[in-house]
């Protein structure tokens, strides 16, 4: 496939791209059959999720429709276009709120020009319905709303809720948390005022609220069933079709148990409600699904790493009291995505981590996934976006980074992730609070200097884990160039930085640029008045990381605040607003849209004789084509 391909489109501040799903060619008929109907179950809750995020959402949706299907008039003028971003984008947030931002969108076109529409296929009825919260913006702003001292219930635009305060939601969910502390409270469930005036919970269940998608769900979790992939996975699944049958939540509590212990089937899956960032006060969760399958391959690579955990602790380069005597390997898996749907769709997470229930976790642990797949396709489109020609500073660099800087970043998350956050101890009586604020900061910079010392270290090569050093390499530019320079277009000009894993990468950047200045490590260039850093010793460069990498464990183990203060306040928060200027300023002309979601490939039986053959799978590429058809599908 070709790179340019995995970019379809790009409207406002949205990409969209397509992902690939190679592992699912080497699956056995009967695999691709549980992927197919658990991927008919992720699709069939979409709606769910529309009506969760706002209560007018699906009469909207059902407006810009009936326009899109039917309208005939002429769709060049730029009245239709503003039109046509406008459902794009509603399309791509499942309602009027933008994803990320919350905030509702604001039509580019007039009220009587949406009125023609609709008048022009018969579906004129619609406007009245959706008039207010389409056209004024005071009505339903936000989403969710966090700011203190507001009535966040009543002043978010979320459908979890018709009628309470805030005060009473927390009262409620209050008392039956001292009936029973450990069950997740109104998960599953609108709360509303009856006609007695009484709070009551409207419970989202086959024979309730969303009845008719659920039943649809669990139609297609029974055919998935029949071929899960082991005796344990199908109780799992059928666990999860009591649970939506019922809506009681102690079932989706043994659901969830049963789900984290299952750790040998090649494909998993996540569907149900999940998530509560909808909700301001965390009880509601959103409708979300994921098919996943199991990249072999790269979970060989978390393999190899965990099992030389000991090795590396061993040769690490810092203070022998400050290092563990045994470690824990973390298991993370990796996947490729073979289905997004609900809340996961078309954005999408690149980790997840599950179930969310503490006690769970800490009695039976928690599976957390990569998407790989997904990764990759974020990767290709980046390279064509024109930021590393832009600010990468040779050739070379760049060529070293399209060839071996997908591999370089895996492996950097791998060596993160699985070795470097479990590696390392405190000092007896030292604990996280001791470095108080600073502390994510200075344990995401152990983290990531654990990774780039050792992505450069022979031993890896050896393991097979990288196939040469030419990886390192390649990482070692794009966290320098992003460290000192492209992160810098995510904050605005005159602020600091403000987020953990900013401050850290520039923490680690800037203070090897320093330190390596009398030997010319990193050498910064200006060119056509351009700022660049490139760098001359990569060796030199390992070196400074180690060094680093022991102070940053000194401070952690010993819990010195001044001295995780000093590092931070003096490299990792402020930046030079002239190089910040240029940075923005280059950056901008670029025209790349920041935020990204993705078109879903298809999976279609083939039948002969009424007899599955195989299963194939299609990848669409048009955007607005497929969220046509995913309204259609019911
Ligand atoms: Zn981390």
């Amino acid at each position: 496939m070709k790179e340019q391909m995995y970019l379809l489109e790009q409207f406002d501040d949205i990409k969209i791209l397509r992902y690939d799903v190679p592992a699912f060619e080497g699956l056995s008929l009967r695999e691709k059959l549980f992927v197919y109907y658990l991927s008919q179950a992720a699709l069939a809750g979409r709606d769910i999720l529309w009506d969760q995020n706002n209560k007018y959402n699906l009469r909207v949706r059902a407006a810009l429709e009936s326009i899109l299907r039917a309208y005939q008039g002429n769709r060049e003028t730029e009245e239709f276009q503003a039109f046509l971003v406008y459902a794009k984008k509603v399309f791509f947030a499942n309602g009027v709120h933008h994803h990320y931002s919350m905030e509702k969108f604001t039509p580019s076109f007039t009220p009587e020009y949406f009125k023609s529409l609709l008048r022009e296929v018969g579906a004129e009825q619609l406007y009245e319905e959706v008039e207010r919260v389409i056209f004024d913006p005071e009505y339903m702003a936000k989403r969710v709303v966090l700011d203190e001292g507001k009535d966040l219930v009543q002043a978010s635009a979320n459908h979890y809720y018709e009628g309470v305060t805030q005060e009473e939601v927390e009262k409620f969910y209050g008392e039956k948390k001292k009936e029973n502390a450990l069950l997740s409270w109104g998960l599953n469930s609108t709360l509303v005022r009856d006609e007695n005036e009484q709070l009551k919970e409207q419970v989202w269940f086959a024979g309730g609220k969303y009845g008719k998608e659920i039943l649809r769900i669990v139609e297609y979790l029974k055919k998935a069933a029949e071929y899960a992939c082991n005796a344990h996975q199908k109780e799992v699944i059928e666990l999860l079709i009591r649970y939506y049958e019922t809506g009681d939540l102690s079932l989706f509590d043994r659901y969830s148990i049963e789900w984290v212990k299952e750790v040998a089937a090649p494909i998993d899956f996540i569907n149900g409600f999940i998530e509560v960032y909808g909700d301001p006060l965390a009880y509601k969760a959103s409708w979300e699904s994921v098919v996943q399958i199991m990249d072999e391959e790269a979970c060989e690579r978390t393999r190899k790493l965990a099992d030389n955990a000991m090795w590396f602790e061993r040769n690490a380069p810092i203070d022998e009291r400050f290092k563990k005597s045994e470690v824990v390997g973390i298991t993370a898996r990796v996947v490729q995505a073979a289905m997004l749907g609900g809340d996961c769709h078309p954005a999408t997470p690149i980790g997840i981590n599950l179930p969310n229930a503490e006690w769970i976790r800490e009695r039976y642990g928690s599976k957390s996934v990569t998407l790989d797949n997904i990764t990759y396709a974020y990767d290709r489109a980046s390279l064509n976006s024109g930021v590393l020609d832009e600010f990468a500073y040779s050739d070379e660099e760049k060529e070293l980074v399209r060839t071996y800087g997908y591999v370089g970043g895996n492996v950097h998350t791998d060596l993160h992730e699985c070795l470097g956050h479990g590696s390392g101890k405190m000092l007896p009586g030292v604990g996280q609070e001791s470095l108080k604020n600073y502390y994510s900061t200075i344990e995401e910079a152990r983290a990531d200097l654990f990774a780039l010392y050792y992505v450069m270290d022979p031993k890896l090569v050896e393991l097979g884990v990288i196939p040469s050093l030419e990886v390192a390499k390649s990482e070692y530019c794009n966290y320098i160039r992003n460290g000192l320079m492209v992160q810098l277009t995510r904050v605005k000009l005159g602020n600091n930085l403000e987020e953990s894993h900013m401050r850290n990468r520039q923490l680690i950047a800037s203070w090897v640029y320093e330190k390596g200045k009398a030997d010319n490590v990193i050498e910064r260039v200006s060119r056509d008045g351009k700022t660049y850093f490139t760098i001359r010793d990569y060796e030199a460069l390992r070196k400074l990381f180690g060094r680093l990498l022991a102070e940053v464990q000194r401070v952690k183990s010993e819990g010195d605040f001044e001295g995780a203060r000093n590092l931070i306040e003096n490299y990792g928060v402020r930046i030079d607003p002239v190089l910040h200027q240029e940075v923005l300023e280059r950056y901008q002309k670029l025209n790349v849209a920041p935020y990204a979601g993705f078109v879903n490939p298809k999976y279609r039986l083939v039948e002969e004789e009424g007899k599955v053959m195989d299963v194939k799978i299609e990848y669409p590429t048009d955007f607005l084509t497929q969220m046509l058809e995913y309204g259609d599908n019911k």
